[in-house]
């Protein structure tokens, strides 16, 4: 079917379209409505069906495809590469979900999952989702307090976490942090189970809290842990993600009309079938790693590679000896991925054999045009830029190769995938913008499967996070976009102070938070300065208290640390200015655009709103001094 058509029904007679695209996935008991509304902004799908993630991922594919690989877990770090059939990886998800029984983890508990790309955090998932166990990874590289306040919101009854992980050749200890985290955190789980991945020989263990997972998978190898039938509505996962405050949301997913979404987009959109190989070089603590590392690919069959390292190392060619190596057909990857590649020699993508590889999606940021042209050319193949959030759980804007393949216009995401009824609108007005305009992107509700259900335990926060910015019911994306006559659309960044570096995506209202638990602080301001590589990279100005006599120069290195420490390395400001006045509006509120135009010489806008002009000549004096402290 062709796009047109395919998205049309979607749209037009949605219950239809829907109840097609359920047959993809197995029902334990069909669902009795395909869609309820009677609740909106919330919807449920599929109501009253029953099914299992982990069992249309692994079990269902026993009979027609044991023997073929499901699962390919390879560490350019450590070197080991593990190669898992469906049945290999069928008895690994039992023994996890074995030992998570025995541990008193059952249905409806969560579980936090603390792991790098390694073959256990996929047992890990896919063992929780059998048993009915609410999964949260959290990325690895969030240090302490960012893994505190996700398991003070989650309040799990287990920790997953491992010694260590590798980057570009260096041990980074994960247990440190985890017991920091934990003597953090308010909720205190009884049990860290850790894979122990023998990286880091000072790992100190905690007695009777943590427990050797090696241990308690020989004592339960072999066990068969039969599937818990989940009603279609109950969550599935909780992924957190980071929005205007300090805390962080708990995006939370269905099971059924995930499963759906999966079922469909793996093929519709990502052109991938049982037995093909698709490569994810995402790490499975983002939402691309949970829909297409693990859940997508293998709902559908295929083969999934799944990476730890650089794309750098041992070498700029690793990422396409895989593709050669393993037949990948599809790869998924980042921009900023590939901008790293492009500051080494072309050559690199010249020296395999890649007839199977088809496709290449980049997801995450804006993919800006000579990225997108340098690989398109080095690669031969069409690159699919791909819009979407950790709230969509997959692409919400795309081209759908699987269907037809539509004109590749670089600079923009393409057109809606279905389901998404999209607008662009006025910010102020809430009107629907002719082709063309700059406005707003909302989605009319509801939402599509597979899109987050509610926030967890917050029903209010989803509410008014997403739907109460216009008189009509709209899903804001808080996306700016623009739209051409042929529904093109282009994301021209994010109305809220959210930033995205490297396609990580975090809130300035975070950082701000940190810095501002050094003690010489006084205020914090955070923006988004544009990068080359990382497309934005934190930029601090910071006040001090009053009597302060540290030198500003050590204050700043302090707080940079303290970012470090509390957030991790993904979220290090690039430069720390120490300043004696932030721009503030009369009611208080930080101008941070204001801050961020200055920052990047541009046109400051409307000031009228301005408190006290002279800090904005206070900040333009620090960013003529330069920063106190730089990365
Ligand atoms: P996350 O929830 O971390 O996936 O971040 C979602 C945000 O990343 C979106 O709201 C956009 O601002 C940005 N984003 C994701 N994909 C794209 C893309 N293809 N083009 C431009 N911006 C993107």
């Amino acid at each position: 079917m062709r796009y047109e058509e395919f998205y049309q029904r979607s749209i037009e007679q949605p219950e239809v379209f829907w109840a097609e695209q359920a047959q993809r996935i197995h029902w334990h008991t069909p669902p009795q409505r395909i869609l309820d509304t009677s609740n909106l902004p919330f919807r449920r799908w599929f109501a009253g069906g029953t099914t299992n993630l982990c069992y249309n991922a692994v079990d269902r594919h026993l009979e027609a495809r044991g023997g073929q690989l499901a699962l390919v877990a390879i560490s350019a770090e450590t070197g080991v590469t593990r190669e898992l059939t469906y049945r290999e990886l069928h008895r690994e998800v039992n023994t996890f979900a074995a030992v998570l029984g025995s541990l008193g983890v059952g249905r409806g508990d969560r579980v936090v999952i603390y792991l790098p790309n390694i073959a256990e955090a996929v047992f890990a998932m896919l063992a929780c989702a059998r048993i009915g166990a609410i999964h949260s990874v959290v990325f690895g590289g969030f240090a302490a307090h960012n893994l505190a306040l996700r398991i003070d919101d989650a309040q799990p009854a287990l920790l997953i976490a491992t010694d260590a992980g590798m980057r570009g050749g260096k041990v980074i200890p994960y247990k440190p942090l985890v017991d920091a985290a934990l003597e953090e955190a308010t909720h205190k789980p009884p049990h860290v189970l850790i894979v122990d991945r023998g990286l880091d020989p000072q790992m100190t263990r905690v007695a009777d809290r943590d427990l050797d997972y090696a241990s308690l998978r020989a004592s339960y190898e072999g066990a068969e842990i039969p599937v818990e039938w989940l009603e279609s509505n109950e969550p599935s996962y909780l992924l957190y993600t980071s929005g205007t405050t300090g805390k962080p949301k708990g995006i939370q997913r269905d099971v059924g009309g995930y499963a759906v979404a999966m079922a469909m987009s793996i093929e519709a959109i990502f052109d991938i079938h049982p037995g093909d190989v698709m490569f994810s070089t995402s790490d499975v603590g983002w939402a691309v790693g949970h829909s297409y590392n693990v859940y997508a690919p293998l709902i559908g069959g295929a083969t999934s590679l799944l990476y730890e390292g650089l794309p750098t190392h041992p070498d700029p060619g690793i990422w396409w000896r895989l593709c050669e190596r393993y037949g990948v057909r599809t790869m998924f990857s980042s921009p900023t991925g590939i901008r790293v590649l492009k500051k080494q020699d072309a050559s690199w993508l010249k020296k395999c054999d890649l007839s199977k590889l088809k496709w290449l999606f980049l997801a995450g940021e804006p993919l800006d045009e000579p990225t997108a042209h340098w690989i398109t050319e080095g690669l031969g193949v069409p690159v699919i830029d791909n819009y979407w959030q950790t709230e969509t759980g997959w692409p919400a804007l795309t081209l759908m190769p699987g269907l037809d393949l539509k004109e590749v216009k670089f600079g923009s995401p393409g057109l809606p995938a279905p389901g998404y009824r999209m607008k662009v609108i006025d910010e102020v007005t809430g009107d629907e913008l002719p082709p063309n305009q700059k406005g707003v992107l909302v989605f009319v509700p509801p939402l599509p499967p597979g899109c987050l259900s509610t926030v967890w335990r917050d029903d209010e926060r989803y509410v008014t996070s997403y739907f109460g910015h216009f008189k009509e019911l709209l899903y804001s994306s808080l996306d700016w976009a623009i739209r051409d006559e042929n529904g093109y659309t282009t994301i021209l960044g994010r109305t809220d102070d959210v930033i995205n570096v490297a396609g990580h995506r975090l809130g300035t209202r975070e950082i701000e938070e940190s810095v501002a638990t050094h003690p010489a602080c006084a205020e914090a301001a955070v923006v988004g300065m544009q990068d080359e590589l990382k497309g934005q990279v934190p930029v601090v100005f910071a006040t001090l208290r009053q009597g302060v006599t540290e030198e500003a120069v050590d204050v700043a290195k302090g707080m940079q640390q303290r970012v470090v420490d509390q957030l991790g390395k993904v979220a290090r400001p690039a430069r720390i200015y120490v300043v004696n006045a932030l721009p503030k509006t009369r009611s208080g509120k930080l101008l941070r655009r204001s801050l961020l135009a200055l920052v990047q010489h541009t046109d400051p806008g409307d000031l009228s709103t301005l408190d006290d002009p002279g800090a904005l000549d206070e900040v333009r004096r620090a960013l003529e001094r330069g920063p106190e402290q730089g990365a």
